[in-house]
């Protein structure tokens, strides 16, 4: 498969799952549903995409890095029992770079803020 036919799929997939899947789970997705590719090379696509900024990366969550179809400023909340990932508005913290810029002196590029509790579901 070439490059720019599997960052499509990675792409759709992505959109589809829009809990934030590792290479992982998305690797058994693509192999279901569109039968072999090695993870080798879904890694180097997803980082490839990462650094282009057209995906974004989540370390720090577990031990695998999750994928987001979304790069605009938001926030990440992880359920501890099913371990889906959840996007969090950034609206519920107006302003937070500008007041930490503010309280540093600095300028901030990004951040990554993740809540840990129990989701919807798992209630
Ligand atoms: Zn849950
Ligand atoms: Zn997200």
């Amino acid at each position: 498969m070439n490059y720019s036919r599997q960052r499509e799929i990675i792409l759709e997939t992505l959109r589809q799952n829009a809990v934030h899947p590792t290479a992982e789970e998305l690797y058994s997705i693509l192999e279901k549903e569109y039968g072999a590719t090695s993870l080798a090379t879904l890694y180097r696509n997803l980082n490839l995409l990462a650094a282009n900024g057209i995906i974004k990366k989540i370390d720090g969550l577990e031990q695998s890095s999750h994928f987001d179809h979304n790069v605009h400023e938001h926030y990440h909340f992880i359920c501890n029992k099913c371990k889906k990932v959840y996007d969090v508005s950034a609206d519920v913290a107006p302003e937070l770079l500008k007041k930490a810029e503010m309280e540093l002196g600095a300028d901030i590029e990004s951040c990554d803020i993740i809540f840990h509790g129990t989701c919807k579901n798992c209630k």
